[in-house]
C-alpha cells in the first residue's frame, strides 16, 4: 500500500480497534452519502453539520487537498484520474479518510480531556461524501475501516445534474466542472458507482432521496430518512 502523507499523518492503529477494522462502530457511527455528480451531496451534508454536528469528510475535497499538498508523490496521480472522471486507486482515497476520521476522533478526545469529561465520549458521527464508489473501495472500507450504518442516496435526473455542474463551473475553478470531465463523470457513476449502491441496497442501508426537489425540501426527507439512527 503506497504511504500517504498529510497535515494528519498516519498514527498506528487506535487502542480501542478491534482486530479487523480500524474504528469500531461503537464508536463512530458512518453514514455514507452517494449520488451521482452534482446531486447535492455537498450542500446537504454542511446542512447536516449545522444541524447534527457530524465531522463531514468529502472525498473529492480530500483528494483535491492531497492532490494540491506540496510534496504528495500522488499529486499528479490524483489530477488525472480527477479530470477523467475516474477513480483514484482506492489505497490512496481510503488512507486519507482514514487519517482524516483519526484526526477528528483525536481532537474529540483533547476536548473531553480538557473538559475532565467523565462521562463516557458518545459516539462520532461522520458523514463520508462522495465514497465509495467503486466495489473495490466499499468492501476494503467496510472490513478495514469501519462499516456504515446508513447509505443516503440522491437521486436526481442526469439532465438536472448536468445543468447544476455547468451553472458550478461558472464560478466553481473545478478541472472537472466542464462538459467533456461531466460527460465521463456520469459514465462512471452509472458503470462504477451504482453497483456499489446496488450492494449496500441489498444489506437494507440503502435510503433513496429525491434530491431533484429543494434544497430544503431535500434536507426535510434527510432527515426523515436518517432519524431512526440518530435515536
Ligand atoms: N474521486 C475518486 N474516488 C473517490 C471520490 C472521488 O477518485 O472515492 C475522484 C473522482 O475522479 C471524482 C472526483 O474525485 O470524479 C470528484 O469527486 P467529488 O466527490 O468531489 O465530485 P462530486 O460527486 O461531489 O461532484
Ligand atoms: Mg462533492
Amino acid at each position: 500500500m503506497p504511504a500517504v502523507t498529510s497535515s494528519t499523518a498516519a498514527s498506528p492503529s487506535s487502542s480501542h480497534a478491534t482486530s479487523s477494522s480500524a474504528f469500531d462502530p461503537k464508536e463512530v457511527t458512518v453514514i455514507f452519502v452517494l449520488g451521482g455528480p452534482g446531486a447535492g451531496k455537498g450542500t446537504q451534508c454542511a446542512r447536516l453539520v449545522e444541524k447534527h454536528g457530524f465531522v463531514h469528510l468529502s472525498a473529492g475535497d480530500l483528494l483535491r487537498a492531497e492532490q494540491d499538498r506540496e510534496g504528495s508523490e500522488f499529486g499528479e496521480m490524483i489530477k488525472t484520474y480527477i479530470k477523467e472522471g475516474q477513480i483514484v486507486p482506492m489505497e490512496v482515497t481510503i488512507k486519507l479518510l482514514e487519517n482524516a476520521m483519526r484526526a477528528a476522533m483525536s481532537s474529540q478526545a483533547g476536548e473531553a480531556k480538557e473538559a475532565s469529561a467523565t462521562t463516557a465520549i458518545p459516539a462520532r458521527r461522520f458523514l463520508i461524501d462522495g465514497f465509495p464508489r467503486q466495489m473495490d473501495q466499499a468492501i476494503k472500507f467496510d472490513e478495514s475501516v469501519c462499516p456504515s450504518k446508513l447509505v443516503l442516496f440522491l437521486v436526481c435526473p442526469e439532465e438536472t445534474l448536468l445543468q447544476r455542474l455547468l451553472e458550478r463551473g461558472k464560478t466553481s475553478g473545478r478541472a472537472d466542472d466542464n462538459r467533456e470531465s461531466i460527460t465521463k463523470r456520469f459514465r462512471t457513476f452509472v458503470e462504477t458507482s451504482m453497483p456499489v449502491v446496488d450492494y449496500y441496497r441489498q444489506q437494507g442501508k440503502v435510503v433513496d432521496i429525491d434530491s431533484s426537489k429543494t434544497i430544503e425540501e431535500v434536507t426535510a426527507d434527510i432527515e426523515k430518512g436518517i432519524a431512526p439512527i440518530m435515536a
